[in-house]
């Protein structure tokens, strides 16, 4: 559903429909299909971080969220 692969200081916001730079990068596991240390990577505008945070956080899905900037040295 969610094709990352891209360049993560380019990517825009994960939310379906939105395409605002992000800015907040959500890792997150879903221990049933994901085994290991396995994540995978969401990313955020400041609208919608809240939204993916609660749409994993309600699934018990183990989750970091980060600002994005924060993994760039040249943003
Ligand atoms: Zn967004």
């Amino acid at each position: 559903m969610i094709g990352l692969g891209t360049d993560l200081e380019t990517a825009t916001c994960s939310r379906a429909g939105c395409r605002s730079d992000a800015i907040w990068r959500l890792d997150w596991r879903n221990p049933r299909i994901h085994t290991g240390d396995r994540f995978k990577t969401w990313l955020a505008c400041d609208l919608h971080v809240d939204y993916l945070r609660e749409f994993l956080a309600t699934r018990d899905f183990p989750l970091t969220v980060a600002p994005l900037s924060a993994e760039t040295d040249q943003a």
